[in-house]
């Protein structure tokens, strides 16, 4: 799949619920509304489309929400998009906040997962708390065990935010160092109402960067995911430190990504709201009519975001949570 401005791509990022058992200030309110359970996609509708995109040209698959591991049945759709690997799909992962991965790890690893993202943005459990509204961080630590255990590669990922987790990011680095773990930091972006200031809270990451080379010795990385991330080789730790600047460094022009969420609709831009609907046309189970809705979709991709934290309204009113962080 090739984009109307020439970029390819790959990766698909597949959003499997709106809810989360979480509530971090910068992703939702916390009184959110969720999507009513019918309008989502069935593990069947899922595995069909999963199936007709790999056929397409997807080489690699994340799995996200809301948190991808809250949905019922879940292992069993991890399971069943497994066995996509036997046939073109080269990478299939997920992002998690961490918490059911104790009960979960396991099976991912056997259903052929690998390398997972957890999301962990402080390791001070009352800041914790404070942050994500629940008091689940001895679960995420547990998770992030059970996940080591079961031999998945794990990378951290971390909002960084000033006033709020800035002076623990080069501990957190430590602490991932000691682990093997990689982290990536990520700039917060405007992406729905949210209760907190999302301007006050805004920290580019070029500061971070300075401030853990006070402690480290970073080294530029040609190292590459699949994702945004520009990553540094932690001569210290021997693992690397990846950033993610969608506000301070715009990096659109690599991007290889379109963006489904728990609906079947798709976005071709966490940033605007080019979108098609995919839903009903999987139900009426038309290839050709799939095709052409995708083709749209990859035809009109936009350029690129155009976040911008100064202004007081956000670039999109749907959450991240929609359509897949
Ligand atoms: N619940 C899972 C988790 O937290 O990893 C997966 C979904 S979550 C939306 C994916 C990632 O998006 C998390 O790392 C989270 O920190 C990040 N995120 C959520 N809202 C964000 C925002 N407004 N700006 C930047 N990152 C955000
Ligand atoms: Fe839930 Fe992830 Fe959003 Fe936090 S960032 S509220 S864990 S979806």
């Amino acid at each position: 799949m090739i984009d109307g401005h020439g970029r390819k791509i790959d990766y698909i990022r597949l959003s499997v619920t709106d809810r989360c058992n979480l509530r971090c200030t910068y992703c939702m309110a916390e009184d959110m509304t969720f999507l009513p359970r019918r309008d989502l996609l069935t593990f069947e509708e899922i595995e069909a489309l999963a199936r007709h995109l790999v056929g397409r040209g997807v080489r690699r698959i994340r799995l996200t929400g809301g948190e991808p591991l809250v949905r019922k049945g879940i292992l069993d759709l991890v399971e069943r998009l497994g066995r996509l690997l036997e046939s073109g799909l080269d990478e299939l992962t997920l992002t998690t906040n961490g918490t059911r991965l104790p009960e979960t790890a396991q099976t991912l690893y056997a259903s052929g997962v690998r390398r997972i993202n957890v999301s962990l943005d402080t390791l001070d459990r009352e800041r914790f708390a404070a942050l994500t509204r629940r008091d689940e961080f001895d679960r995420v630590i547990e998770g992030i065990g059970a996940a080591r255990a079961a031999g998945l590669a794990i990378r951290i990922n971390a909002v960084a935010m000033r006033g709020v987790n800035d002076d623990e990011l080069p501990n957190l680095l430590a602490w991932c160092g000691e682990r093997g773990m990689d982290l990536a930091l990520i700039e917060g972006m405007p992406l729905g109402e949210v209760a907190i200031d999302r301007h006050a809270e805004h920290l580019p990451l070029s500061e971070v960067r300075e401030r853990m080379e006070e402690r480290f010795s970073l080294v530029p990385s040609l190292h590459r995911t699949s994702g945004p991330a520009r990553y540094y080789d932690v001569e210290e730790t021997g693992t690397r430190l990846g950033l993610i600047t969608p506000l301070s460094h715009n990096f659109c022009a690599g991007c290889n990504r379109i963006r489904i969420a728990a609906t079947g609709t798709v976005y071709g831009c966490l940033g605007h709201d080019q979108k098609v609907e995919l839903r009903d046309i999987i139900r009426a189970g038309g290839e050709a009519a799939l095709d052409e809705a995708l083709d749209l979709l990859l035809a009109g991709k936009p350029l690129r975001h155009d976040f911008d934290v100064a202004r007081s309204e956000p670039a999109v009113v749907r959450h991240m949570s929609v359509t897949g962080g």
